[in-house]
């Protein structure tokens, strides 16, 4: 089942994607409800009713989890080709651990830079002259946990949905903790909506990164370094999962600063990320005080 967050009418809604007849059904969900976008199904058994279908052409897409509740946790380093050409970048304040970690790196994104599939990434040049793009598997945990065992570990997903993990290169090289030079506002691309776990097959999904028609990544989740159960079975060691929460996997090879010399997103630019099973994520890059967001 694909889920969508979307407006119509000025207000959120949630509904069920028909890609073939490109319709979304909205479900039968209160104001309160619809506020946390496809939250408000997990856990529900039985779904609530759908209403009439409506032309995708006609509704705005949001964010699947518009605003999640706490960060967003990522993943860094997570392909091996990725691994390496991001170390020998010199804006790898993580290298001198090595290339390929031993342990997931994990970081976080704030809740706040989170924008919808067509919104645009805000580039300030005042701030930044390093701004790449990173295509990622989105997580969307169903339900709680504790030490989860790897075993275990799928059952705590609801479902997938496509990030792009924007990210400030030298923000990230300046300060050795990387969550300014990931979460500037709206550097959290995420959509176009979300995907109940069993649409995706994680031992062969693909993921490709196309930069206004040039394509850029082009990998397959069979590649991750640690697999999705690793990750959330490492997170929830100590860290209580909940639902809602949302987990960047990692991105692979092909972004801007694994070319010499770098291709850095500039204003005009369109990056578009395609997972196979989910959909096609795509954002435009403009100046400050263009484009959406906060
Ligand atoms: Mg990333």
């Amino acid at each position: 089942m694909k889920v969508a967050t979307f407006r119509v009418g000025g207000e959120r809604r949630v509904g069920r994607i028909d890609e073939g007849r490109q319709t979304v059904a909205p479900f039968a969900l209160t104001a309160e409800e619809a506020a946390e976008g496809v939250l408000a199904l997990i856990g529900r058994e039985p779904l609530p009713r759908t209403l009439s279908p409506l032309p995708l052409a006609e509704v705005a897409l949001e964010a699947p989890i518009p605003r999640p509740r706490r960060n967003l946790f990522c993943v860094g380093k997570n392909y091996h080709e990725h691994a390496h050409e991001f170390a020998s970048s010199g804006f790898d304040s993580s290298a001198a651990a090595g290339a390929v970690p031993k342990h997931p790196i994990i970081f976080s994104k704030l809740p706040e830079c989170v924008i919808a599939h067509q919104e645009t990434v805000r580039i300030d040049a005042g701030i930044t002259e390093a701004v790449d793009y990173e295509a990622e598997l989105g997580v969307i945990i169903g339900r709680s946990g504790r030490g989860i065992s790897r075993e275990r570990a799928l059952d705590h997903a609801w479902g997938y949905t496509i990030i792009n993990d924007v990210t400030a290169r030298d923000l990230q090289g300046r300060y050795s903790q990387w969550l300014i030079g990931k979460s500037q506002d709206t550097f959290c691309p995420m959509g176009p909506w979300a995907v109940t776990r069993d649409e995706i097959d994680l031992a062969d999904t693909s993921i490709k990164c196309w930069i206004n028609g040039e394509l850029r990544q082009n990998a397959n989740t069979r590649d991750l370094i640690f697999d999705v159960p690793s990750i959330i079975a490492t997170i929830s060691a100590g860290v209580s999962l909940k639902p809602g929460d949302v987990i960047a996997t990692g991105t692979p090879a092909g972004v801007g600063i694994g070319f010499k010399p770098p291709k850095y997103l500039v204003c005009g630019d369109v990056a578009r990320i395609e997972i196979a099973g989910i959909g096609v994520l795509e954002n435009p890059f403009a100046g400050a005080g263009a484009g959406a967001g906060a």
